[in-house]
C-alpha cells in the first residue's frame, strides 16, 4: 500500500515536470526561439541534494533529505519557498523552481525561479528538532544561497518562525545580520506587512478582473472555493467582504455547500490552522460534488489535479481561477477552454505571493519599511499588469492564457540568457 502511495506519487509528479516542459516548448515555440533555448529551460541549471544529520528527542541522529534547485538565474537571484513534506521529491522541486520562473516573469520581478524541499514530516517532530533542521537545511546550502544569490521563502508546512531559524543561522555563517537571504519573515525581523494573505490578495485582483472581462458583478456573484487553509480561507473572507455569495468551501474531508451563501465568518472562527472545519458538520457533500456546482466562479485552493478530463465537461462556473499549484490538468484545460470558460492559470493568480516577497527584500535591502496600504496598492499595480498581460496576448494569439502566461513568462528569461550569450 505504501510503495503503491509512493508510485503514484512519483507518477504525479513526473507529469508536473512533464507538462510544465511541453507547454514551455509550445511558449517557446510560438515565440520564434530555436531548440537549445528549450534545452536550458527545460530543467534547472543547478540542483543541489543535501544529507542533514538532526539530533532527535529521543537522542538518536536521524539524516534528512533535502533539495534546492536554482531553474535560471539569468535575469537576477533565484527565489522560492522550501517545503517540508514526506512526499518532497526531486523531480516535484525541479518542476516547482520552474513555475517560480514563470511568475517572476509574468510579474515582471528580477529574479529567476529557485525552489527547496525537505523529505520530513513536520506534523510529528518537535520545534526543537523542527529548528535543528532548519538550521541543518541552511548549513548544507550556504554556499549557493544568499541575498544576491537565491533567496528562498515558506511553501507548504513551512512558516515565519522556520524563516526566522534559516536567517539567523544564515546570519550567524555569514557573520552579519542578513535579512534579505529569506522572505515571509515575522514583521520584527524584517518581514513585510501583507505577506500572509499576499496570495490569496493577488488571487482576488486576478478575480476582480476576470469578473469585468466576463460582465460578472462580484457583488452576489455565487463563488464554490476548494480548500480552506492558508490561501482558501484569506480568500474567501476577502471575497465575502466585496459582497461575493461563498456558496461552497472544502477541506480534506468533505465540502460544505449553501446557495444563499455559508456564513464565513462563523467557518473561519471554527476552522483549525491546517484548515480543516467541515468535521464540525453533518450535512456534507464531497470535494468531487462541490466543483461541479452551479456557481459563476470556481477556485481551486487545494491540491493539484482536481479538474481532470473526467470532470472538465461538468463543471458549470464560466470563471475558473487556480490558486492551487496545478489543479487542472492539461486535457481539462482544452476542454474548459473549448467550452469558452475563462481559466486563469496558477503560474499567473498565485504570483501574488512571490511579489510581496520581493517587496519584502527590497525593503530589507533598503532598510526602510512600508504601511500596509502601501504594499497594498503596490501589489495590485503589478497583480492587474500582469492580468492584462497575460489576457491581451491570450486574446491577440488566439490561445488559452496558461499558454499565454508561460509566454509572458519565459520571454524575459529566454532574452537575458540570450543577451548573457549562454544561447
Ligand atoms: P494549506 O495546507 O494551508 O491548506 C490546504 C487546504 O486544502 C486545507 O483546507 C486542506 O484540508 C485542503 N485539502 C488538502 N487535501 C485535500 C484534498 N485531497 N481535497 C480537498 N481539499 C484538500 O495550503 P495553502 O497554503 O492554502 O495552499 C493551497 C494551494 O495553494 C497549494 O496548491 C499551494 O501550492 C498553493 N499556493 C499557496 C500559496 C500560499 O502563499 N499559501 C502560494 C502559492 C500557491
Amino acid at each position: 500500500m505504501v510503495a503503491d502511495n509512493a508510485e503514484n506519487t512519483a507518477n504525479e509528479q513526473m507529469d508536473i515536470l512533464k507538462s510544465t516542459q511541453t507547454i514551455i516548448r509550445t511558449a517557446l515555440e510560438k515565440l520564434g526561439y530555436p531548440d537549445e533555448v528549450f534545452d536550458l529551460m527545460k530543467e534547472p541549471v543547478r540542483m543541489m541534494t543535501v544529507r542533514i544529520p538532526v539530533r532527535m528527542d529521543d537522542g538518536s541522529i536521524k539524516i534528512f533529505t533535502g533539495y534546492r534547485a536554482q531553474h535560471n538565474d539569468a535575469v537576477g537571484p533565484t527565489k522560492g519557498g522550501v517545503r517540508f513534506h514526506p512526499n518532497v521529491s526531486e523531480k516535484e522541486v525541479k518542476a516547482l523552481s520552474i513555475w517560480m520562473s514563470l511568475k517572476a516573469g509574468i510579474v515582471d520581478l528580477p529574479y529567476g525561479g529557485g525552489k527547496g524541499g525537505i523529505l520530513c514530516d513536520p506534523r510529528e517532530m518537535s520545534f526543537r528538532e523542527l529548528e535543528g533542521l532548519s538550521r541543518g537545511y541552511v548549513r548544507a546550502i550556504s554556499q549557493i544561497v544568499g541575498p544576491t544569490k537565491d533567496i528562498p521563502a515558506p511553501d507548504v508546512f513551512t512558516n515565519s518562525q522556520i524563516m526566522a531559524w534559516m536567517m539567523d543561522e544564515y546570519s550567524r555563517i555569514d557573520e552579519f545580520n542578513n535579512p534579505g537571504f529569506i522572505t515571509g519573515k515575522p514583521i520584527v525581523l524584517g518581514g513585510s506587512h501583507g505577506r500572509e494573505s499576499a496570495t490569496a490578495n493577488g488571487v482576488t485582483m486576478c478575480i476582480e478582473e476576470a469578473a469585468k472581462k466576463r460582465n460578472i458583478n462580484l457583488k452576489g456573484a455565487r463563488i464554490v472555493i476548494q480548500g480552506f487553509g492558508n490561501a482558501g480561507s484569506f480568500l474567501s473572507k476577502f471575497l465575502h467582504d466585496k459582497g461575493a455569495k461563498i456558496i461552497g468551501i472544502s477541506d480534506a474531508y468533505g465540502a460544505l455547500h449553501d446557495p444563499e451563501g455559508l456564513d464565513i465568518d462563523y467557518l473561519l472562527d471554527r476552522r483549525d490552522s491546517f484548515g480543516t472545519v467541515t468535521n464540525l458538520f453533518e450535512n456534507t457533500i464531497t470535494n468531487k460534488e462541490l466543483l461541479e456546482l452551479d456557481c459563476d466562479i470556481l477556485v481551486p485552493a487545494a491540491i493539484e489535479n482536481q479538474i481532470t478530463e473526467e470532470n472538465a465537461h461538468n463543471i458549470k462556473a464560466s470563471i475558473l481561477v487556480e490558486a492551487a499549484n496545478g489543479p487542472t490538468t492539461l486535457g481539462a484545460t482544452k476542454i474548459l477552454t473549448d467550452r469558452g470558460i475563462l481559466l486563469v492559470p496558477d503560474v499567473l493568480a498565485s504570483a501574488g505571493g512571490v511579489t510581496v516577497s520581493y517587496f519584502e527584500w527590497v525593503q530589507n535591502n533598503q532598510g526602510y519599511y512600508w504601511s500596509e496600504e502601501e504594499v497594498e496598492e503596490k501589489l495590485h499595480k503589478v497583480m492587474v499588469k500582469a492580468f492584462d498581460n497575460v489576457y491581451q496576448t491570450a486574446e491577440t494569439r488566439r490561445i488559452d492564457m496558461r499558454l499565454s502566461a508561460y509566454m509572458v513568462g519565459v520571454r524575459k528569461m529566454a532574452e537575458a540568457s540570450r543577451f548573457r550569450g549562454w544561447i
